[in-house]
């Protein structure tokens, strides 16, 4: 089928912005990387499995994981007031339950393992960004994962669906309005582990997007695999 959509910087409907990802950007993490998507760009840092203080929040049956998103003052246009916001918290806890299905934590009882995700650049699809960032961080610190996850944000460009929005098309008020879908899924698999709507979208057409983001997340897979063989390979 023709690609007749024009997208504001000549993408094709269903094109993933330039991906860029290295491992091992924090030396003194037990584990890092970053992942951006165009000018997205996001920096995790993996810190242990450490025993948790206060010893009341401690599970003897397992490790925790504990997320911090934050989008940094100058990441943005408009200076973002600094420190937590319901936005930041809400974003913290998805990138949680998006990864926590493929770690095996049982073997670390009582300890906690921090993963922090600053966003240096922000255009949009920064909570993707950061998933994939903490999804490398999370293997390079060599905790036990059964696979890697991968995560876009899919949209609709009036009545077509598009991947991975920038600022811009996020914004995009003509047509049936904005609509953002980010999701995060166990790579190569059909197991989403995340899947969020901001906006409205005709039932029949979320197979549109499942598809749209299969293809994005089979790309970023690719993408993932090849930084970590850089640092396994040094
Ligand atoms: N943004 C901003 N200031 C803020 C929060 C967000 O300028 O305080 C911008 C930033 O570019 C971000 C975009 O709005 O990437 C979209 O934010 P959203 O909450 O939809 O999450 P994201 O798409 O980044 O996952």
């Amino acid at each position: 089928m023709a690609d007749k959509l024009k997208r504001i910087d000549g993408r094709k409907s269903n094109e993933l912005r330039p991906m860029t990802a290295k491992v091992g950007v924090v030396p003194n993490a037990d584990g890092s990387a970053m992942f951006a998507f165009g000018n997205t760009i996001a920096i995790a840092a993996v810190y242990g499995p450490r025993l948790l203080h206060p010893q009341h929040m401690q599970n003897p049956a397992t490790g925790i994981l504990r997320c911090n998103y934050d989008l940094l003052s100058f990441s943005v246009n408009d200076r973002k007031k600094p420190g937590p916001s319901r936005r930041s918290q809400e974003i913290s806890k998805m990138t949680e339950w998006a990864l926590l299905p493929v770690l095996d934590l049982k073997e670390f009882p009582n300890t906690v393992i921090d993963v922090q995700i600053y966003i240096i650049q922000a255009d949009a699809g920064t909570r993707t960004a950061g998933i994939n960032a903490a999804s490398l961080a999370l293997a390079h610190a060599g905790i036990p994962m059964k696979n890697l996850v991968c995560s876009v944000a899919i949209g609709k460009q009036d009545k077509d669906i598009v991947t991975d929005l920038t600022k811009a098309e996020e914004d995009f008020e003509g047509g049936e309005g904005p609509t953002d879908f980010p999701l995060a899924k166990e790579a190569n698999t059909n197991e989403f582990t995340l899947i969020q709507l901001d906006g409205k979208i005709p039932p029949e057409r979320v197979k549109d997007v499942i598809e749209f983001a299969n293809q994005a997340c089979d790309e970023i897979y690719e993408v993932q695999k090849k930084a970590l063989k850089e640092v396994v390979e040094q």
